[in-house]
């Protein structure tokens, strides 16, 4: 039987592809393996967000390569969609597929055969199947499930692309612009979930408040709220909404989430930045008003949500003052951890062609201010709810931790815990006490 390892990098959107593609794998008969362990096949399904993580991505195919250097290679992603010359230089690399092409993937494997796969075959040079954004934007694939902690939470796909054009992100171009799948697709993919045994589901797009899909028949528009009252009637225990941009979360949307207990006290909002200049040279679509209401109202609707925020530093222009405008602000919100990114040039964006960089030393100094900000942030909240009993998702996995074995699993409101394993808890959502405090690691609990 031939063997295949899938590596992702990214966001939730390419790990809930990865595992649509080890489905299609394994419907082929193939053997799924761990990444790092010596498979027939390999894929990379990558990300292009910044250089980091393109280079990232360079290092992960050579290191692959030198360890297993028969191993059939193939490339997809953002990065591939972006650069595949780049990754087709690497000496090694089989097949380079785009974004249209990646849940495609069999139909460029010709004669697919399990016990002599015409893929398992060296070949000089890669081939590359990229499309054109023109037919990236034609369409959309479905994509759920992934096993992120063992059958316990699923990713589910309900919109990809992205029509916002920020200045600084590519994600445009390697994803195309905003498509929905229909909302009927989305709760069957839903359904299929929950019959497999996930407690959890994550929605999962580009920009998933966004989520729109204009039904040709009734002529009815449906809009992510419709996806979650959909999703509250089919029995889910969870359903975490995750990322959302601050000027799509809606009260209507804010008031489902209060009156049922499916829907985790948890959002993640990006802000990008908190200085007005900034915001504008960004091309944001909400202004610094408009995130500082939307966190106030969240904190009195929903006072224990955990609230996670996205923010980039040293954008071109953004000076000490801007920058101090940022920390303040974010300083000034009750709000649960930042997600700190520094901001990284991409070819093809508008930002790229600005003036008044920021130098690479200012940048890692700024994140380093932010995240600390975040590690104070996250331990405030955790210590807010020592004493108190929280519904836990425990995962399935053994964490060991100084010779110990423990289980560990996510709040409602996103707080990490951990208990001493017991296999009787896995994939179980339990009441639990939240006991002590362990930095902003994992908090213990007890039953
Ligand atoms: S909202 Fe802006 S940052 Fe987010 S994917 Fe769209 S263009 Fe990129």
């Amino acid at each position: 039987m031939k063997s295949v390892a899938l590596h992702t990098l990214g966001c939730k959107l390419n790990y809930s592809e990865t595992s649509t593609l080890a489905k299609q794998f394994e419907g082929k008969g193939m053997k799924l393996g761990q990444y790092g362990e010596k498979t027939d096949v390999f894929v990379l399904n990558t990300c292009s967000v910044t250089d980091n993580a393109d280079r990232e991505c360079r290092q992960i195919i050579r290191s692959v390569l030198r360890k297993n250097p028969d191993t059939y290679v193939i490339v997809t992603g953002c990065y591939a969609q972006l650069q595949p010359e780049e990754i087709s230089r690497i000496d090694g690399v089989d097949l380079i597929l785009g974004s249209k092409e990646k849940l495609r993937l069999f139909d460029y494997l010709e004669n697919f055969d399990t016990e002599s796969p015409s893929c398992v075959f060296k070949e000089n040079g890669a081939k590359i199947y990229v499309s054109g954004l023109d037919e990236v934007n034609s369409e959309i694939s479905a994509a759920y499930s992934a096993d992120i902690d063992s059958r316990t939470r699923a990713f589910l796909k309900i919109q990809d692309g992205c029509d916002y054009n920020c200045t600084f992100c590519t994600i445009p171009l390697a994803r195309g612009g905003s498509r929905s799948l229909p909302l009927e697709t989305v709760l069957d993919n839903a359904k299929k979930i929950i019959d497999a045994g996930y407690k959890e589901i994550i929605l999962t797009g580009v920009n998933t408040g966004d989520y729109k899909y204009s039904d040709s028949d009734s002529k009815e528009t449906k809009k992510l709220i419709d996806v979650l009252y959909g999703l509250d009637k089919l029995g889910i225990d969870r359903v975490r909404i995750s990322s959302i941009e601050p000027n799509l979360l809606t009260d209507e949307i804010i008031s489902l989430v209060k009156s049922s207990e499916r829907f985790c006290r948890h959002f993640h909002i990006p802000l990008q930045s908190g200085d007005a200049e900034v915001l504008k040279l960004m091309r944001r679509r909400y202004n610094v008003e408009l995130y500082r209401n939307l966190i106030h109202k969240l904190n009195e609707e929903l006072p224990d949500a955990g609230i996670g925020v996205d923010v980039i530093i040293g954008f071109p222009g953004e000076t000490d003052e801007y920058f101090n405008n940022t920390a303040e602000f974010l300083s000034g919100l009750n709000i649960s951890y930042l997600h700190v990114f520094s901001y990284s040039e991409r070819k093809n964006t508008l930002a790229a062609g600005f003036g008044n960089k920021v130098d690479i030393r200012t940048r890692r100094n700024r994140s380093e201010i932010l995240r600390s900000i975040s590690a104070k942030k996250k331990y405030d909240f955790y210590s807010k709810y020592i004493g108190s009993r929280q519904s836990v998702l425990f995962e399935t996995s053994v964490v060991r931790i100084d010779g110990k074995d423990y289980i560990e699993g996510w709040t409602s409101n996103y707080i990490r815990v951990k208990t001493p394993y017991n296999p009787a808890l896995q994939n179980k959502i339990k009441e639990v006490e939240l006991n002590n405090l362990n930095g902003i690691g994992p908090a213990d609990c007890s039953l």
